[in-house]
């Protein structure tokens, strides 16, 4: 394991070790890719031929269904720069991320999705600002017409309200696509927590950072792993992992309507005094009953969310379970089968 000690967190040292040939470790999680990966690693590795730097490929099989394990195996037996760790079943691609940052050894490592829709020629420009000095380099995606317009505008609007109400800045129109360097790395592995929201995660360790323009091409086979249900889901953590607005702005808003409820009971009360007991008056209740009713539920069902989360981190359960892990030591084949690392 590469832990970053004091001397080499020293400026002149880190420039060293990303001039003279570094190893840059390329995190890919799969779920599902069985049509995708072989020509993913093909690409991949005609595009890091003959660079100034070693690679390592670290493959995160989320769970998959289909021949995605087996293919990745063969992949690895045939390359010994491949690594392969298997879940034991679906934990989903923020899960599959952690554990790639946890396995990866790179000086810097780079995170892309294994349908090629992360452009592989990217790499060689992340290192170039590695290199100038940038901890973080992120793919800034410039042109997004690849995705459906309901898929943009629901993206758009997600940024645009995190970025408002959440502490951490998320630069808008970015993936997980970026390279990011070692204490980097460590820094977002000594985060405890259990709901991982990476790109708020990312964001949140902050570091010298840059973006690297590219358009975003569509997917290389298979199909997109995330639905609309997925992406709420996603959305939803990511607001409640990073603000606590929601939970917050119910005592303003509480605040609001005692105040107008104070001024309407006034004028009912003086009107009431003026010209008398009025019956008429069953529409306005019925509203106000129903108005009020929905706004104790919405609160409610936002204290949820928030507890929900609470209880998750209190069991401290692991973010995955690995099952096994293909590594290619020294020509050697070593297959670890590790009952349940977990993390
Ligand atoms: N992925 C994963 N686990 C999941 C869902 C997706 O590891 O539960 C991986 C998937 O294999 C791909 C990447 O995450 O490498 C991005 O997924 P996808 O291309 O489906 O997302 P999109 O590009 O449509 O946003
Ligand atoms: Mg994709």
């Amino acid at each position: 394991m590469n832990t970053v000690t004091q001397n080499e967190n020293s400026f002149s040292n880190r420039a060293r070790v990303r001039a003279e040939h570094p190893l840059i470790s390329i995190v890919a999680p799969c779920y599902n890719e069985a049509d995708s990966v072989e020509l993913f690693v093909e690409t991949i590795r005609k595009t890091v031929a003959g660079g100034d730097y070693g690679v390592e490929l670290v493959f995160v099989d989320d769970g998959s269904t289909d021949d995605t394990r087996a293919k990745l195996t063969v992949l690895a037996r045939i390359h010994p720069e491949i690594r392969v760790i298997s879940f034991s079943r679906n934990f989903g691609k923020e899960a599959a991320l952690t554990a790639g940052l946890d396995h990866a050894v790179g000086d810097a490592v780079v995170i892309m999705d294994v349908d090629l829709q992360d452009p592989p020629e990217l790499i060689s420009a992340f290192i170039e600002k590695w290199r100038e000095g940038f901890d973080v380099v992120y793919g800034a995606r410039e042109d997004r017409t690849a995705d459906t317009i309901a898929k943009r505008f629901t993206a758009e609007g997600f940024y645009r309200l995190f970025n408002k109400i959440s502490g951490v800045k998320i630069p808008e129109n970015t993936g997980d696509y970026r390279l990011m360097d070692r204490r980097v790395v460590e820094t977002i592995k000594a985060l405890p927590e259990r709901s991982r929201f990476m790109k708020g995660l990312f964001a949140w360790v902050g570091f010298k950072s840059v973006g690297v323009p590219y358009t975003r091409p569509v997917r290389a086979a298979g199909n997109s792993k995330f639905n609309f249900w997925r992406l709420w889901n996603f959305a939803l953590d990511g607001f409640v992992s990073f603000s606590t607005v929601p939970l917050r702005m119910w005592s303003y808003i509480g605040g609001v309507i005692a105040f107008l409820s104070f001024l309407y009971a006034s004028a009912i009360i003086l009107r009431t005094l003026i010209t008398g007991a009025d019956v008429p008056g069953y529409a306005s209740l019925l509203t106000f009953i129903l108005f009020f009713g929905s706004i104790q539920i919405i609160s409610v069902g936002i204290l949820g969310e928030y507890i929900s989360r609470l209880f998750i981190e209190v069991k401290r359960r692991p973010i995955y379970i690995i099952d096994e892990i293909y590594a290619h030591k020294d020509g050697a084949e070593s297959d670890q089968e590790l009952a349940s690392t977990a993390r």
